[in-house]
């Protein structure tokens, strides 16, 4: 899947955190105080294939993304993932949006 930017980013950006198979990133516009992105490094197209996902590594995603938060200091934050493009997915590669802090667009 060359021409994919998150398979790149997962190869070549400078990553917040990694773990076996998953990266977080910076979002590059982020909407909120923290906002990173948690890519699995294997490219699955959105969310309805999350079922690509052995259990074990389904576990093992989860557990990146409620890792990355505490390593980036958030205790209460939401995780988004948008699915499809009526679901404001605009990159085709499943990634987990970790929001912290004051949200653009969201009430406090
Ligand atoms: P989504 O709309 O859910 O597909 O989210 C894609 C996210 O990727 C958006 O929040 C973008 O700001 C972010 N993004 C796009 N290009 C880059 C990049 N080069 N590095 C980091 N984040 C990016
Ligand atoms: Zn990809």
């Amino acid at each position: 899947m060359p021409d994919c930017l998150f398979c790149t980013l997962v190869r070549e950006a400078d990553h917040v955190a990694k773990a076996d198979g998953f990266v977080a990133i910076r979002d590059i516009n982020p909407r909120a105080d923290v906002h990173l992105l948690v890519l699995p490094e294997r490219h699955v197209d959105t969310f309805r294939e999350v079922g690509a996902f052995t259990a074990d590594e389904s576990k093992r995603m989860l557990e990146f993304v409620a890792q990355t938060a505490r390593d980036a200091g958030l205790e209460d934050y939401r995780v988004l993932v948008n699915v499809g493009p009526g679901g404001g997915q605009t990159v085709f590669h499943l990634h987990w949006h970790l929001l912290g802090g004051r949200i653009q667009g969201m009430p406090e």
